[in-house]
């Protein structure tokens, strides 16, 4: 599932090959894709224009061209990929977006998310708006400041995108392992040292998957082991303990992270 290493790296290949050219086409095979206009109006939008910038916020993708904009959400399946030759286009290519040397191919089996057109700055910010800010660019007061303003347990606040942008399942488990903090901890039980750990282990987990464009399966981190059955903690070897928190599998170590 794609969360905010995933879209940065999205990003990437999308300033790396497009930013500057001219979009000659946007083809559009999967007509309900974009979800607030008709794909002849996406194309007669954004046709012509340069693709002036990539922007990432939170889990979106943010492609400026000139004015208007296309908003990307890679929901459960999203991918994004750069090729050269049309016949290359795979089946679940759901919107591609053509220039002069290759095409950008949004990708998506589950068709989860999907694409949003923005005609100008202020439709732009209207489908944006209800997101907190940019978890990898948030400051620490800001951060503490919003966190402060929730109830309830660690996990769902840090899932929940209008507290911060960004963070999905694996993200929040990966920081929370790293900070030593329980998903089960409330906020309001939290100490100051706890509060400045939980961001500095969000933020140190998101710059080093961000570099990747995912999460790295390298010692050290959880992702190398969760999900296997019998799973031990890569720290101290405790068997993690596994549940469902906000809605969504949750692993932990008993031991690192105590209730
Ligand atoms: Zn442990």
């Amino acid at each position: 599932v794609p969360e905010l290493p995933d879209v940065e790296g999205f990003r990437r290949t999308m300033a790396r090959h497009a930013t500057g050219k001219t979009i000659t086409n946007i083809v559009v095979p999967d007509t309900e894709i974009v979800r607030n206009a008709s794909p002849a109006v996406v194309a007669g939008t954004l046709r012509r224009r340069t693709l002036e910038k990539a922007e990432r916020h939170g889990k979106w993708l943010i492609a400026r061209a000139d004015g208007p904009a296309l908003l990307f959400h890679f929901g459960m399946t999203g991918d994004l990929i750069w090729g050269e030759n049309a016949r290359d286009r795979h089946p679940h290519d759901r919107a591609i977006m053509v220039f002069g040397d290759g095409e950008l191919r949004y990708r998506n089996m589950r068709r989860f998310g999907g694409l949003w057109l923005a005609r100008d700055d202020a439709e732009r910010e209207e489908l944006l708006g209800g997101l907190g800010p940019d978890a990898l660019r948030v400051s620490r007061a800001r951060f503490l400041e919003r966190l402060g303003a929730r109830r309830g347990r660690l996990k769902p606040a840090l899932m929940d995108q209008t507290v911060v942008a960004g963070p999905g399942n694996l993200v929040v488990d990966e920081t929370l392992w790293s900070a030593r903090l329980s998903p089960l901890r409330t906020i309001a039980s939290l100490t100051d040292d706890e509060r400045t750990r939980l961001f500095n282990a969000m933020h140190d987990v998101l710059k080093k998957s961000s570099r990747r464009g995912y999460i790295p399966e390298e010692p050290g981190w959880l992702i190398t082991v969760r999900g296997n059955p019998g799973a031990s903690c890569p720290r101290c070897g405790t068997t993690l303990r596994r549940m469902t928190v906000g809605g969504r599998t949750t692993y932990w170590c008993p031991r690192c992270q105590p209730d």
